[in-house]
């Protein structure tokens, strides 16, 4: 076991060496700019492009001409809301989505508010879903647009999102997912799930940052937020990074082959740590539901602690709080209020992200260094008191 120990893989993931090794040969010798169609380096770098989109769109049931390549879930999630909402003016300006997104989908549609679409950001039930029926009841005919994450960055939750997108489009709107957790960690199917757009970002699934995905779905209209040469069908101009896509689609093939059996060892290790937790400390409960849950991911708070004292305490394992990190002051993470914690709860939380390169005696280290963490937090102020037949004591005292 090296320390410090990494258990923070809803904020990135460390890039599999076999990615690397994979991508390596792109910067010194495949340096070809995949538009160029006169000559070797430029066929040899559109190659390697055509099977990373091919990768990538299998790992989520899509045909590759529906894969535009992004610079990750953020701009996928941009280019999905502002880009379906103008391109739908003509339809309707409603779009609807849950309290407990992503900031990447949550500032967004702030904009297009500002600008004159209708935004309804519905409440999730207190496991962190939402519930199917509170969408149908939340469709106009003005709604063009659903747009729902599969899984939550904080608590790990998996939505309903088949039955979500049931719901949007019988009311006829289009749905859309932002799948950054969720790609590569469970199975995903665009054309089983009735999903329309669907954001992945390959640095949350072992591959580098900057570089991600929009899938749009065959024959629907969106407006660029980046106009140019006309790359990606013209949905996402400039030059593609292709040491990072061919980066994402090892990454997405690795994921694919080794989902199901990486599933069940982080489940394991997962349900190792929330037994040890739970048989070491009280008052100790998880957010969010345990069973529609991502396998690696487990979100708790710790009752009669301070959220600050517990991070500082935590110094040699990498976890989130539930505390958002705004410039100066520690917000309350929205989504644990949006379960109904209060605010001192929602600080005293952890997240754990466990991830492909976690062992057992990780595990096993983090649930001993919590106890004791939490013990010694809990404990009361100690009164330094001596007492005459205290064995520290040297022979001489008191005489
Ligand atoms: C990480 C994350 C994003 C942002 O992805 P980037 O590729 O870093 O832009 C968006 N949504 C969710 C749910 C995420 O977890």
């Amino acid at each position: 076991m090296t320390l410090p120990i990494y258990m923070d893989g809803h904020a990135t993931t460390r890039v599999d060496p076999r990615v690397v090794a994979a991508m390596v040969p792109f910067f010194g010798e495949h340096y070809g700019n995949a538009a160029s169609r006169h000559h070797q380096f430029g066929w040899a770098a559109r190659d390697a492009v055509v099977e990373s989109r091919s990768a990538v769109a299998r790992l989520i049931g899509a045909t590759s001409r529906e894969v535009v390549f992004t610079s990750g879930a953020t701009e996928s999630n941009n280019l999905a809301l502002k880009g379906v909402m103008d391109a739908s003016r003509a339809h309707g300006n409603h779009i609807v989505t849950a309290c407990t997104e992503h900031r990447a989908i949550l500032d967004p549609c702030a904009r297009l508010e500002q600008q004159g679409v209708a935004v309804s950001y519905l409440p999730v039930r207190g496991d962190g879903l939402l519930d199917p029926n509170t969408l149908a009841s939340a469709l106009t005919p003005a709604t063009v647009l659903v747009s729902v994450m599969s899984a939550n960055n904080e608590i790990g939750v998996l939505q309903p999102i088949v039955d979500l997108a049931r719901v949007a489009r019988s009311g006829g709107a289009l749905f859309h997912t932002d799948a950054a957790q969720a790609a590569g960690k469970v199975q995903i199917d665009v054309a089983r799930d009735g999903i329309d757009l669907l954001s992945l970002t390959a640095h949350k699934l072992y591959g580098p940052k900057g570089i991600g995905a929009l899938f749009v779905r065959r024959g629907l209209t969106l407006t660029p937020l980046v106009d140019g040469g006309g790359h990606e069908l013209g949905l996402r101009s400039g030059t593609l990074n292709v040491p990072a896509i061919v980066g994402f689609g090892h990454a997405a093939g690795l994921c694919l082959a080794e989902m199901g059996e990486e599933a069940v060892r982080m489940t394991r290790l997962r349900d190792r740590l929330w037994q040890g937790l739970r048989g070491s400390l009280t008052g100790v409960s998880v957010n969010g539901s345990m069973t529609a849950r991502l396998p690696h991911s487990l979100n708790v708070t710790v009752d009669g602690v301070n959220g600050e004292q517990l991070l500082i305490g935590l110094d040699d394992v990498a976890v989130s709080s539930g505390a958002a990190c705004s410039s100066s002051r520690r917000e309350p993470s929205h989504v644990l209020q949006a379960l109904g914690l209060p605010e001192a709860a929602a600080q005293a939380s952890i997240r754990f992200g466990l991830g492909r390169f976690n062992t057992e005696t990780d595990i096993d280290y983090v649930i001993e260094k919590l106890r004791s963490l939490v013990t010694r937090l809990r404990a009361p102020v100690q009164v330094f008191q001596l007492e005459d037949d205290d064995p520290e004591l040297p022979p001489a005292w008191g005489e």
